[in-house]
């Protein structure tokens, strides 16, 4: 049977830069698997079905709690959203690395889970530039920007509960330092 794959958690706080970390982490590693997380969030201009998330309704999404087919899921602004069992599982039993890139909520879930998982969490350069990158990204409404600067501080206490803290100032630093994270986990005593 192949060795279980490392799951890997992202989290942080909207406008962090998270999803571009990500998406150039995975860019750069193509061996690292992403899970496509469920929400009843509409649609952003250029966001694909199937690729950035499962756009769901409120209903179907229920369907999947009641189901048991989330490994975890949370509301965060005002929307549902989850991470589908299947995927998960499959991967990591071929031995496979996944990325969940979640909230706090989530991560929490996984953790009680997943003791074994690896929890990054990304820091913003500033409170300044936060606020400024969540109104230039434009694909946001006003009451949507102001909720999400609102849950700012309570995201960043939560930061003390991840194994990992990443700064994020520039790109691919940060996704440097999140690959060589990834290459010391790999060589734990305990997962060899
Ligand atoms: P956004 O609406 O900006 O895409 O995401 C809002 C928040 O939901 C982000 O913090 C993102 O990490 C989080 N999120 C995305 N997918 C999931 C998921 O499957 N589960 C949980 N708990 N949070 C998620």
């Amino acid at each position: 049977m192949a060795q279980q794959g490392i799951l890997i958690v992202v989290s942080g706080p909207s406008g962090t830069g998270k999803g571009t970390i990500c998406r150039e982490l995975l860019r750069s590693n193509p061996y690292l698997k992403y899970s496509i997380s469920a929400t009843t969030r509409k649609p952003r201009t250029g966001e694909v079905d199937g690729i950035n998330y499962l756009f769901i309704a409120k209903d179907q999404f229920k369907t999947m709690i009641e189901k048991d087919e989330l490994l975890e899921w949370a509301e965060v602004y005002g929307n549902f959203y989850g991470t589908p069992c299947r995927y998960v599982l499959d991967q990591l039993n071929n031995g496979q690395d996944v990325v969940l890139e979640i909230d706090t909520q989530g991560a929490m879930k996984i953790k009680d889970k997943f003791p074994q998982g690896v929890f990054i969490y990304i820091i913003p350069p500033s409170l300044d530039e936060l606020a400024d990158r969540i109104y230039k990204r434009g694909t946001d409404s006003l009451e949507s920007i102001k909720q999400r600067l609102s849950c700012v501080s309570n995201e960043l206490v939560q930061a003390r509960n991840y194994q990992y803290l990443v700064l994020n100032d520039e790109v691919p630093k940060a996704v440097q330092k999140i690959e060589a994270i990834i290459a010391a986990e790999k060589c734990r005593s305990e997962r060899n």
